[in-house]
């Protein structure tokens, strides 16, 4: 989106790639106030939603970026369907559930929703900003294939297996120019007149920076071999500073039935919490227990509609969810059994404290009535019909991305330890610091790429000069 915007501001751009490709992932971005909003006439109040995150975030968020963010999403969305459409491509303002998403058509119960739902009635209330681009259930790699393209006919040089080595500074002195090291071995040097945008990512595949920042930690390395967090560190280089701990790694939890709220227990056969928990309060619980055990039944199908609807939410029987189970079982990852008994020994958990817990389940249930924990009557399901099945979920610590950047002023630049900024260069994506701390909140489905789609904008109508 820097090139996108840079290259509309009427500058020349060139865009430096260390992998073979452009990188995307996932589906969902988030916008608050975008075109899709006033169509089904959803108000939404960037002030709330600023402050539930400063809620669930002890209070530490960066608020000048936020706003940055919260106040051009909007523009910066619609500039975005313009573009799709104008590749004949659809828009869709959604509920990400698992296997279907809900189109939100009207608000706030949008006509896909399963009866009696209602967003009030969610523990955790999602706001509804998750777009998706080119498809209900299209992917990022859709919409950014059509940039890309666009971008390469208008002009934009790409240079891709073209890595960054050092941004170049001569002491306190504005940026211009990069060293890069190419395909073939050889380097070159890149000097932009206007400005340099560093949109590196993250640095959750770095060993020596995952530890130093978790050091008790004993996190794996994240799922993105590019997340190498170079660009952090030659901004470090040249006097930039990383944000303060804690940092927030995304690693969340789905389970064999999405993140719907079926019974949990533990190794050691017990209820432990409310199981209508969000992705992230999920990977928390079972990464308190050291991973745990979701139980449910023969009668699946018929509870799911009554689970809610969200984020990975399953609310309807759906061929996908008879196949992902029937694919658990054979890798090992869900047992089955006729008994109750049957099923502990598989789970390899105490027989009479599991026992024990599916019985006070299954009285709770009985009662409507949650005495143990609170959860909904609506959610509370009996696990008495065979077959039962028991899907693990192992201990979350393998992270997406780590939120961590550097710390940035309200034009995106980076700031140096005695307050000033360093000219010449700006932030985009996770390398801009302050948007989250210590975990990675379910407010607003699609917040990173969110964030990343508008602070890229920004950063590149900076960079131009444009602003
Ligand atoms: C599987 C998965 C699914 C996800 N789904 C979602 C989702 O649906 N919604 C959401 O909001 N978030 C999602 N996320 C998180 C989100 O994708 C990232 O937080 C976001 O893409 C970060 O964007 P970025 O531009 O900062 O970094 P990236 O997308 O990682 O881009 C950084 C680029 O910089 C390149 N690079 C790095 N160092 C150099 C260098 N020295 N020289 C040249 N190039 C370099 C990298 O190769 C990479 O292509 C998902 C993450 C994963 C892993």
């Amino acid at each position: 989106m820097a090139a996108y915007a840079a290259l509309k501001a009427g500058a020349s751009v060139l865009v430096l790639e260390k992998a073979p490709t452009f990188s995307a992932r996932g589906a969902d971005i988030t916008a608050i106030g975008s075109r899709l909003h006033k169509e089904v006439g959803i108000a939404l109040d960037p002030n709330k939603i600023l402050h539930d995150y400063m809620k669930v975030q002890g209070g530490r968020l960066h608020q000048w970026i936020y706003w940055l963010w919260a106040r051009n999403s909007g523009r910066v969305m619609d500039m975005a369907i313009d573009f799709i459409e104008s590749k004949g491509l659809k828009p869709y303002l959604v509920i990400p559930a698992r296997d279907e998403p809900v189109i939100i058509d009207k608000w706030p119960v949008p006509s896909g929703a399963p009866e009696g739902w209602h967003p009030n009635l969610e523990y955790t209330y999602e706001y509804p900003t998750c777009h998706r681009l080119g498809g209900p259930t299209a992917g990022t790699r859709v919409w950014l294939g059509e940039l890309e393209k666009h971008l390469r006919r208008e002009g934009v040089r790409i240079m891709y297996n073209t890595q960054v080595v050092r941004i170049l500074r001569r002491g306190k002195g504005k940026v211009e120019s990069v060293i890069a090291k190419t395909y073939a071995g050889g380097f070159i040097k890149a000097r932009a007149n206007k400005g340099i945008v560093l949109a590196t990512g993250d640095y959750s595949a770095n060993r020596e920076m995952v530890d130093h920042y978790f050091p008790l930690k004993h996190i794996q390395l994240g799922k993105c071999p590019t997340s190498t967090g170079e660009g952090h560190q030659m901004a470090i280089w040249i006097g930039a500073q990383m944000e303060r701990t804690p940092h927030a790694p995304l690693m969340d939890m789905t389970h064999v039935m999405g993140t719907n709220a079926f019974l949990f227990v533990n190794r050691f056969g017990k209820r432990f919490c409310n199981e209508d928990l969000d992705t992230e309060a999920m990977a928390r619980q079972a990464e308190e227990q050291g991973g745990t055990w979701v139980v449910f039944d023969a009668s699946w199908p018929e509870d799911v509609p009554r689970m809610g609807l969200g984020f990975y939410r399953i609310y309807k029987d759906s061929p996908k969810t008879h196949q992902v189970l029937s694919e658990r079982i054979a890798q090992g990852s869900v047992v089955t059994a006729d008994t109750i008994i049957g099923l502990a020994n598989k789970m390899q958990v105490p027989i009479d404290a599991f026992v024990e817990t599916i019985a006070r389940y299954n009285y709770l249930v009985a009662k409507g009535i949650d005495e143990d924990f609170g959860k909904q009557p609506s959610r509370l399901t009996a696990i008495d019909k065979a077959p039962f099945y028991a899907g693990w979920c192992p201990l979350a610590n393998d992270p997406l991305v780590i939120f961590a950047g550097l710390v940035a002023n309200d034009r995106l630049q980076p700031i140096q330890t005695d307050g000033e900024p360093i000219e010449g260069l700006y932030l985009a994506g996770n390398t801009v610091g302050g948007r989250f701390k210590q975990a990675y909140p379910l407010l607003c489905p699609g917040v990173s790429h969110g964030q990343a789609m508008t602070l890229g904008y920004l950063a590149g109508e900076f960079a131009s000069g444009k602003c």
